[in-house]
C-alpha cells in the first residue's frame, strides 16, 4: 500500500457526516494536516437526522462545544428516550429510556428483582423505576448526575436538533479552526494508475483537488465508496422491511416534550421530534405494503400542527457498504450504509466513524492491518445496532396487518434469536463487547415487546417478601420525589423557557 505520508484531507460532502467529521479533523489535527470540505449548494443535505442518543454529550464536550450556545445555534431540546407506541399492539406504548433503571444488586441487574416482584403479583411497572422515564412523561428535566443523597446515577440525556442549523454550526466552528470549504459540484474523480487510490476531484467550475486521504461523506450518493471504488453493499432488507421516508415538518405543539415519539402504523412507523421553533416529523414505510399516496395520508392527518412545507419522499436501503474503509477512501455518514432512524444511531455512527479515523489517523501512510481493524470495528458495531432495531419489528404482537404478520413470521440473525432466548428463559442479557445499547437498553425493548422473562436471578431471592416490598416502594418514592424537584424541560431551552 501506499507509503506516502497523509498531510492533506479532504472532506467530500458537507451535511452532518462532512461537518461532523471536519469539525474533530479540525479540533484534533488541524495543526499538523491541511484539511479541505467539498460540498455542492446544488446538491444539498438529506436534511433529516434530527435525533441523537446521549453519547453525542461527549462529541460536543470533545470538541469544547458550550451546551447552551448549542442549543440556541441549532433551537435543540432535550431527549431523555424514545416512546414507542403501538408497537407491541395498538393503543399499547412503553419507552426506552437512557440511563438505568431502579438499584442493581450484587450481580443482579434490577429487572430479575422486578421480576421477582412481579411474579409474587406487584403490578407495578418496570418504568416506575426509571428516573428518564418518569421525568420525560412528565416533562421535567434538569442535568442531574446523580439522584440526591444516594450513588444512583441520575439523568441520562441526548439532544434533539435542526439538522440544517447543526450542519451550520459545525461548520463556523471548523472555518474557525482553519478548515477550508470549497463549494462546487465534483464532476470527476481522478484515479491514480498505479494503485487505484483517488488522486484528486475535478469539479464542474474546473478546480482541482488533490488529496492524500479523502473521507466520503456524499451520502447516499456514496460517490467516492461505491461509484468510484465500487466496494459492494450488504443489503438487510430481509430484516429491516421498510425502504421509504416522508418527512414534513409541523409549526410547533405545545408543551415540547423531552422524548422522541414513535408511532407505529399499519406499514411502519411515524417519528415525532420536537425542537424549538417546530416539530419534526415523518414516516419510514414499506413500499411493499403501502403507496406513497397511502404513506401521505397516514403521515399527514397525524400531525399535532399546521404542516409547513410539502411532504418529502426519501427512499432508502438498509444496509452497510461492504468495506468503510478502502484504499484512500473513508466513507463517513450514509456513504456507509444505513439503518433506519428508529433507534436514531445514524448521527452517532458518524461520531464513532470520525472518532475511529482520528485515532486510527495514518500520517505516517495507509497500512493494510490499519485498514482491516478500522472496517471490523465498523461491521461489528453497525451488526449489533441492525440486531436492536429487528428486536422491535420481528417481537410484535400485532395481527392487524400483512406488514406485521410479515415482521413477525420472518427470520432473524441467530446473534439476535440466541440473545431473546436466553431473555425469555433466564432473564439474563449481557452487553456485548462493543454493542452501543446497555443491558437496560435492551431489557426495557424487550419487556416493552412483550418478552417477559419466566425466571430471575437467585440473588433476588436473597431479600425477603417484607425487604423485597420495602425496597421496591423506597425506589419509586426516591424516582417521584426526584421528579418532582426538577424544573419543566421549557425551562431548560434558551428562547423558550
Ligand atoms: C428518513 C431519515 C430519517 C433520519 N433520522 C435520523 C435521526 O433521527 N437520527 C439520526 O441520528 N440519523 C437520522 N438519519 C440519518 C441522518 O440523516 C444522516 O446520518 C445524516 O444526516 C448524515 O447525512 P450525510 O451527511 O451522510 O449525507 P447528506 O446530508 O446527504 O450530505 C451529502 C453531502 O454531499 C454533497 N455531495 C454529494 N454529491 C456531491 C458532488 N457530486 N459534489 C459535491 N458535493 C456533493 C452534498 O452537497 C451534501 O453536502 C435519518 C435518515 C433518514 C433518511
Amino acid at each position: 500500500m501506499s507509503d506516502g505520508s497523509i498531510k492533506k484531507l479532504v472532506i467530500l460532502g458537507g451535511g452532518t457526516a462532512g461537518w461532523m467529521t471536519a469539525a474533530l479533523a479540525a479540533k484534533v489535527l488541524g495543526k499538523v494536516i491541511d484539511i479541505t470540505l467539498v460540498e455542492s449548494d446544488r446538491i444539498g443535505t438529506v436534511g433529516v437526522g434530527e435525533a441523537t442518543i446521549p453519547p453525542i454529550i461527549h462529541f460536543n464536550r470533545a470538541l469544547g462545544i458550550d451546551e447552551r450556545e448549542f442549543l440556541t445555534a441549532t433551537k435543540g431540546t432535550i431527549k431523555l428516550g424514545i416512546q414507542f407506541e403501538n408497537w407491541l399492539r395498538r393503543g399499547d406504548s412503553y419507552m426506552h429510556a437512557f440511563g438505568s433503571i431502579g438499584k442493581n444488586l450484587a450481580f443482579c441487574d434490577f429487572h430479575h428483582i422486578w421480576n421477582r416482584s412481579r411474579l409474587r403479583g406487584d403490578t407495578s411497572s418496570f418504568w416506575d423505576y426509571s428516573l428518564n422515564y418518569q421525568a420525560a412523561i412528565n416533562n421535567k428535566f434538569a442535568p442531574l448526575t446523580h439522584i440526591q443523597g444516594t450513588n444512583l446515577p441520575g439523568i441520562s440525556y441526548a439532544y434533539h436538533f435542526d439538522a440544517g442549523l447543526y450542519a451550520q454550526f459545525l461548520r463556523r466552528y471548523s472555518e474557525g479552526r482553519g478548515v477550508k470549504r470549497i463549494e462546487g459540484m465534483v464532476k470527476e474523480v481522478r484515479v491514480r494508475s498505479d494503485n487505484g487510490f483517488i488522486q484528486g476531484l475535478l469539479l464542474e467550475s474546473g478546480l482541482e483537488i488533490d488529496g492524500d486521504l479523502f473521507v466520503d461523506c456524499t451520502g447516499m450518493a456514496a460517490l467516492l465508496i461505491e461509484k468510484t471504488l465500487g466496494v459492494g453493499y450488504e443489503a438487510w432488507s430481509q430484516w429491516l422491511p421498510c425502504d421509504r421516508a416522508m418527512a414534513v415538518p409541523s409549526a410547533s405543539a405545545k408543551p415540547i416534550v423531552p422524548y422522541t415519539r414513535s408511532i407505529a402504523h399499519e406499514a411502519g412507523w411515524q417519528w415525532r421530534i420536537p425542537l424549538q421553533h417546530r416539530t419534526g416529523n415523518g414516516l419510514v414505510y414499506s413500499s411493499k405494503h403501502w403507496s406513497d399516496d397511502r404513506a401521505r395520508e397516514a403521515l399527514m392527518s397525524n400531525l399535532d400542527g399546521e404542516p409547513l412545507a410539502e411532504p418529502r419522499v426519501i427512499p432508502f436501503r438498509t444496509g452497510r457498504r461492504g468495506e468503510q474503509w478502502c484504499r484512500n477512501v473513508v466513507s463517513i455518514g450514509l456513504s456507509s450504509g444505513f439503518l433506519e432512524p428508529l433507534e436514531s444511531t445514524s448521527i452517532h455512527l458518524i461520531q464513532t466513524a470520525a472518532t475511529r479515523l482520528m485515532k486510527m489517523f495514518p500520517h505516517r501512510g495507509i497500512r493494510a492491518e490499519e485498514v482491516a481493524e478500522f472496517n471490523r470495528q465498523s461491521r461489528v458495531e453497525i451488526e449489533h445496532i441492525r440486531d436492536f432495531i429487528i428486536l422491535h419489528y420481528k417481537a410484535n404482537q400485532r395481527r392487524d396487518s400483512d406488514f406485521w404478520r410479515d415482521c413477525e413470521a420472518m427470520g432473524v440473525p441467530d446473534t439476535l434469536s440466541e440473545k431473546v432466548e436466553l431473555f425469555r428463559r433466564t432473564g439474563k442479557v449481557f452487553r456485548d463487547y462493543d454493542d452501543l445499547f446497555s443491558e437496560a437498553a435492551w431489557q426495557q425493548v424487550m419487556i416493552g415487546q412483550g418478552i417477559v422473562p419466566e425466571d430471575y436471578h437467585p440473588v433476588a431471592d436473597a431479600l425477603s417478601d417484607e425487604q423485597l416490598g420495602d425496597l421496591m416502594a423506597s425506589l419509586r418514592t426516591l424516582i417521584d420525589g426526584t421528579v418532582n424537584s426538577l424544573p419543566e424541560h421549557e425551562q431548560y431551552l434558551p428562547n423558550v423557557g
